[in-house]
């Protein structure tokens, strides 16, 4: 999880908590303004706090009886004060700190120094608005996933038939997730023509790590090149375009999608060699998806890319009868 991510969430929750004590500072005016003698108690009870602290240190010995008093005079000055409250109509925790989290009160971190479930919630949910994948992508996962759909009739002089070529890919994206933290330096390039499920493979295993509270990053390669060329030409640099920039190499997962749309020349062949290789080495994983099949990836990019793409990943093929053709599916594959 990159380190940014967390810093920004930290201070969030500061600049919340700083939010409600201005809240508050607010409302007591309003309210002291209305019923001064709220204020009044307030005071006192503030004042009784301090009270206590020093009864206690300057008699060890023999404060009970004393803290005793301290005690019935606080809880009959909180009593009228509920009465004041409830008299003029105002809420009885209208002067309290208004906390959106009751866990941890807006500090991301429980009593014994845990992450709060909100905490992880918007590790999470910042997870997913950077990945690019919007939340309506979440119906597609690997529970909505419908091999029947696949054909199992013999498929040109595939070995496999489409719908045993797909479990098996099924299988093999389903480790790749189960697997994701083990440092097994597994990569995987989709290829095949369009319409046979591969955005939709992306999106399942996108889903499932964003799930897991990993950073996936789902772009295709024309915008990813477009990020570069931003980055590298522009000289105001702005905390977005740092960020988008960064995300690539640091993501748990970057996935490229439409490998091969996108110009190529001098410069995507360095920079997509670049970011891939850069990964590699730092042991992050990297998902392709292009309509190219081997050959034409070989004529494309440089013998440095292509030779860095089939070493290291596992190159899946998806082949069959286009889906989008098919009337048991209106779904955009
Ligand atoms: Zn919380």
């Amino acid at each position: 999880m990159n380190k940014n991510f967390i810093r920004n969430i930290l201070l969030e929750y500061e600049k919340k908590r700083d939010i409600a004590e201005k809240e508050l500072l607010y409302r007591k005016s309003q309210v002291y303004e209305l019923v001064p003698r709220l204020k009044e108690i307030d005071d006192k009870i503030a004042r009784i706090g301090i009270d206590l602290s020093r009864v206690i240190l300057t008699n060890p010995e023999n404060y009970e009886e004393e803290v005793r008093t301290i005690k019935e005079r606080t809880d009959k000055l909180k009593q009228e004060k509920a009465i004041l409250l409830t008299e003029n109509n105002i809420p009885l925790n209208f002067l309290e700190l208004n906390y959106s989290c009751s866990h941890c009160n807006d500090t991301g971190f429980n009593k014994s120094g845990q992450k709060c479930k909100c905490f992880k919630q918007k590790l999470i949910d910042r997870a997913y608005s950077m990945s690019n994948i919007s939340h309506s992508l979440k119906n597609e996962n690997f529970q909505t996933f419908n091999i029947e759909i696949f054909s199992n009739e013999k498929f040109e002089d595939e070995n496999l038939t489409p719908k045993e070529n797909m479990l098996n890919i099924l299988s093999v994206s389903e480790g790749f997730v189960n697997n994701f933290d083990e440092n097994n330096g597994e990569n995987l390039l989709f290829y095949g023509t369009t319409g046979l499920g591969k955005t939709f493979l992306c999106n399942c295993i996108a889903k499932a790590l964003l799930d897991k509270g990993k950073i996936v990053v789902y772009q295709t390669a024309f915008k990813i090149l477009e990020i570069l060329e931003e980055y590298k030409f522009s000289r105001e640099k702005t905390p977005e375009l740092k960020m988008s920039y960064e995300l690539l190499f640091d993501c748990d997962l970057l996935i490229i999608d439409d490998l091969g749309t996108e110009l190529t020349n001098t410069f995507t062949n360095i920079e997509i060699f670049n970011i891939i290789n850069n990964r590699i080495v730092q042991n992050k994983k990297t998902l392709v998806s292009t309509n190219l099949d081997l050959i034409d990836i070989a004529d494309t990019y440089s013998h440095r890319v292509s030779s860095r793409i089939f070493g290291k990943f596992t190159l899946l093929e998806f082949y069959g009868p286009d889906l989008r053709w098919e009337s048991n599916t209106n779904r955009n594959y």
